[in-house]
């Protein structure tokens, strides 16, 4: 059986280390990497695959730097090319991004099924560009593998066939738990002169592209006086310079970290404070407490639990948050299975379409 993974960005990277890790544990299995490019520099792609052993990408594709259009419908017209010449028996999507919409386009046009890996997450904001890619993917797509019950009760309110949705747990899950065990403390780390820290990163576009916004998360970080550590994607680069921001002398902003890296500083701080979906799970999963820079999440379960808060873009929610949350320990307690997700979703994978 061919299985056909498109990607494209940071958090698929991340998820395909587990995924291709048990694929090369099945005789007869064999997987085709598409890497659309959607992110390239070495800090937010290469890294990935070389520390975390993701097999090479078979095709490169580089769609990266672009306006979400542009970038969408050349990974369609792309995809498109090298479905035909593959013929794979399923392409395998994750996540929310363009590259995902893209994957799952052009294979449903071509009658090639579908199995998108973290499906049925809604944040109910449909001005994010995830939220937009996150649906219409999950209408197209054969195997919805979803996280949690809430997830599966998203999908069903949209009529999705309830045969079609497998609870799985998160994959992430399984990434975290392995990379605990190998996770590397940045060598730039001890001359920073820490006894304790946050970490925090900042990427959505909601957060980003506001002025106003950005402005104000800034200001409720610095106000905190806390120290904190700050691995900065290159989109929010590009904005602090553009919205012209002094960055208050308490955070410390860093090159976006590799993955066993970023597990040390998670492990080793004390509070997280993201916009980041990924990065909420992680806090969670390594038991620490989190403070989301937005104002509704996907990941709704943690909340629910009392291991997160929203506090948006607001500067004094901000440094609130900050202060009342600060070293909180929280237990993890299986909300999002129990890190066999990948074995369980190529299991149904293998049962359901390796009819050769
Ligand atoms: N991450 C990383 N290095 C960094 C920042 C994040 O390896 O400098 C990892 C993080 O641990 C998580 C993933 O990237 O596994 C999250 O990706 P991102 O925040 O870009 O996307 P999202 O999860 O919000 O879709």
């Amino acid at each position: 059986m061919k299985i056909l993974t498109v990607l494209g960005a940071r958090p698929q990277f991340i998820k395909a280390a587990a995924f291709s890790r048990v694929i090369a544990d099945y005789d007869g299995l064999q997987e085709v990497i598409v890497h659309t490019g959607q992110h390239y520099d070495q800090n937010m792609s290469d890294i990935f695959f070389e520390e975390m052993g993701i097999p090479l990408p078979k095709y490169k594709l580089q769609t990266g730097g672009k306006t979400h259009g542009a970038m969408t419908g050349q990974q369609l017209e792309k995809i498109e090319e090298i479905l035909l010449e593959e013929k794979p028996d399923l392409v395998l999507v994750y996540g929310d991004t363009n590259s995902t919409l893209a994957g799952a386009l052009s294979a449903v046009k071509l009658h090639i099924p579908i199995a998108h890996i973290e499906a049925g997450l809604r944040s109910f904001n449909r001005k994010m560009p995830e939220e937009i890619n996150r649906i219409l993917t999950d209408q197209v797509s054969d195997c919805l593998f979803v996280p949690s019950l809430g997830a599966k009760n998203n999908l069903l309110h949209e009529g999705v066939d309830e045969n079609k949705i497998f609870i799985v747990g998160d994959i992430m899950y399984d990434v975290s738990l392995y990379y605990k065990e190998r996770m590397v403390k940045p060598n730039w780390f001890d001359a920073l002169n820490l006894n304790n820290f946050i970490l925090c990163t900042i990427h959505r576009a909601e957060n980003t592209d506001d002025e106003l916004k950005l402005l104000n998360i800034f200001k409720g970080l610095g106000s905190s006086n806390k120290n904190i550590i700050l691995p900065l994607h290159p989109r929010t680069v590009n904005k602090i310079r553009e919205h012209n921001i002094t960055v208050p002398n308490n955070i410390r902003i860093v090159d976006p970290v590799g993955y066993l890296e970023m597990v040390w500083l998670e492990v080793n701080s004390d509070l997280i404070v993201t916009d980041s979906g990924g990065v909420q799970k992680e806090a969670y999963f390594h038991s620490k407490y989190c403070i989301t820079l937005r104002e509704e999440t996907e990941w709704v379960e943690l909340v629910e639990h009392g291991f997160n808060k929203l506090v948006g873009y607001d500067a004094k929610l901000i440094v609130d948050g900050i202060n009342v949350s600060d070293s909180q320990k929280i237990e993890s307690s299986g909300i999002y299975g129990d890190g066999k997700t990948a074995k369980k979703i190529l299991d149904i994978i293998v049962s359901t379409f390796n009819h050769q």
